[in-house]
């Protein structure tokens, strides 16, 4: 037996890791299921390289609680350590094993999927334990030891009558922590953070019903059995080939990710990159409604199959933080509580990627089925045209792909849409006028008095499209838009008018200044033209510039989505 004296300068720092390092006390689990699974991959690793001459098996980890002794165990059958490793891994903090390995399997061991890092994750179980117990057995041939520390620097270290692979924690739940010992608790800690580990976790047992035996009668019932309740799916769909994955696997793993999401994904996009950064995931466009559940289920950012956080902010684009999916990056910088950002060149360049990404696949879906992609445009318009206002880069490609809608339901790119209005809709200025409209029932007689002079209508009626309007208008030449209601018209080369009217030019002009003086407001006009060709008498417009004024006061500064920033237009 030894006892000795954890090698820190600071005289406690327990009580420091347990007040400053991690926000969030529940991560303790995280952290041990993830030294669990380091343990288990190691030796996967060694048996595989051939170095540890021992059956790998079918391992498990274990976690069980004792709500009468008041513990959690945390069991695995991995690596395990010698005594004299527990004094190297256990005894100095900051010293971290995995990354020792990592070091010394250099190229080997690079896909290995170890997750530890900081050498401190250990040291979380202070925040709920006033007392921790390490009992393990190296796969070496060596004594079992039995390490305990009360959160003081002082440890014990002796040996243990342990004979089976693996190390078992027991932590010995501090009073202020005894929510850790309710079922419900671990059980959504492990679904949070956990669900998807590389390693089966069992987390108690469950009744499996087997199949009735051949000529049981109707009303037998049918067998069941106990099993053992694995919490996680050791291999989620977004760790493997998009190759090997169906359709129906990506809606089954969207279900599994989302279980309270009942409405079924618009498509996905698989991302797969491993340089100049490391990266896999599966991002889906949702049908966004105005449900409250859309602002819960967020992106998942993972690291190695270990559940980081869900705010992404920051590693993907903000446009597109209205999808759903899973990003999962060992590369993405983090400090030591994980759920914190660094600021990081690699971090732009993921962010890119994944812009490019999301554009790309957009383009193949309107290049492969057009027809496909018109029918879902109303569903990812949002996300696309917030995108081209936010990120040049994505501007560029959506262009060639993003729909304008007419009141008829044909949908133009914008250079099929230029091409369509040239003929008839540009005005004295060479420039091509777009008219639009934002709502078919309120401006239905504009509509009709525009289609009836042959004018092309577009519909246009996301809440951010007159931001849209602006940054075309800028970035192409010679455009603009118009609301139907607007005072374009009569700036376009009309069509010679062949119908006669059944007002004089005198009439007309007294009529005209009647309804005007009854609206009696300066910024609109009065036009009587539409008379001649449509069911209105007349129409009143409003400038366009005004209105349009109105509406991004409206719609700008603040931000949609409640996300922040619109940019500055
Ligand atoms: P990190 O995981 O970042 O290396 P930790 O503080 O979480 O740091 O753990 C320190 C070291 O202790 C690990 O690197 C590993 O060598 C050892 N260790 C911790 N838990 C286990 C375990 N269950 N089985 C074997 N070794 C372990
Ligand atoms: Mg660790």
């Amino acid at each position: 037996m030894a006892t000795g004296k954890i090698n820190v300068s600071v005289e406690n720092i327990f009580p420091l890791i347990k007040k400053f390092l991690y926000s969030d006390h529940e991560i303790f689990l995280r952290e041990l299921i993830s030294n669990a699974t380091d343990a288990t991959l190691k030796l996967k690793h060694l048996t595989t390289i051939g170095e540890a001459k021992v059956e790998y098996g079918n391992p498990l980890i274990e976690v069980k609680i004792d709500k009468e002794g008041k513990k959690i165990h945390i069991i695995d059958q991995g690596v395990g350590m010698t005594e004299e490793e527990v004094q190297k891994y256990i005894n100095e903090i900051a010293f971290s094993g995995a990354e020792e390995f990592l070091d010394k399997y250099k190229d080997s061991a690079k896909d290995s999927g170890i997750i530890g890092h900081f050498g401190l994750g250990f040291y979380s179980a202070f925040m709920v334990a006033s007392k921790v117990e390490i009992i393990t057995k190296s796969y070496k041939d060596e004594p079992a030891a039995h390490w305990t520390c009360d959160g003081s620097p002082n440890f014990t270290l002796k040996k243990a009558k342990k004979t089976t692979r693996g190390t078992e924690i027991i932590l010995h739940v501090a009073e202020d922590s005894t929510e850790f010992l309710e079922e419900g608790k671990i059980g959504t800690l492990l679904r949070k953070y956990n669900k998807f580990m590389p390693i089966p976790i069992k987390f108690g047992t469950t009744t499996e019903t087997l199949p009735k035996p051949e000529g049981a009668k109707e009303e037998d019932p049918a067998p069941t059995k106990e099993v053992d309740n694995i919490i996680n799916n050791p291999n989620p769909a977004w760790t493997k080939q998009p190759t090997d994955l169906t359709d129906e696997d990506y809606k089954g793993f969207y279900r599994e990710l989302y279980p309270m999401q009942f409405e079924e994904p618009l498509f996905h996009i698989h991302l797969n990159v491993d340089y100049p950064f490391n990266l896999t995931g599966i991002l889906y466009f949702p049908k966004l409604t105005n449900d409250l559940n859309t602002q819960k289920d967020r992106i998942q950012l993972y690291q190695n199959q270990v559940f980081v956080t869900d705010n992404v902010e920051g590693i993907v684009p903000e446009f597109l933080t209205m999808l759903r999916g899973v990003i999962d990056s060992p590369d993405i910088p983090l400090n030591v509580s994980r759920s914190y950002l660094q600021a990081d060149g690699a971090v732009k360049k993921i962010s890119t990627y994944i812009t490019r990404k999301v554009a790309d696949k957009l383009n193949s879906l309107f290049k492969n089925n057009r027809a496909d992609f018109e029918a879902k445009w109303n569903d990812i318009k949002i996300v696309i045209e917030y995108g081209m206002l936010s990120e040049d880069k994505f501007f560029e490609k959506a262009d060639k792909f993003a729909l304008y809608p007419t009141v008829d339901g044909a949908y133009y790119t914008f250079e099929e849409l230029q091409e369509k209005l040239k003929p008839n809709q540009t005005d004295k200025d060479e420039k091509l006028v777009i008219l639009y409209a934002s709502n078919k029932e309120e401006q239905h007689s504009y509509i009709e008095a525009a289609t009836a002079k042959g004018y092309e209508v577009l519909l246009l009626d996301s809440p951010i499209v007159s931001h849209l309007m602006q940054k075309l208008e800028t970035s192409k030449e010679k455009i603009s838009f118009a609301r139907v209601d607007a005072d374009h018209l009569d700036n376009l080369i009309k069509k010679e008018d062949t119908q006669i009217s059944k007002l004089s030019d005198e009439e007309k002009e007294a009529l005209k200044t009647d309804i005007e003086t009854a609206i009696n407001n300066k910024s609109y006009t009065v036009q009587l033209e539409a008379m001649d060709s449509s069911s209105s008498p007349f129409i009143i417009t409003e400038p366009e510039f005004m209105r349009r004024m109105k509406e991004m006061q409206q719609t700008g500064g603040g931000g949609m989505f409640g996300m922040g920033n619109m940019p500055e237009m």
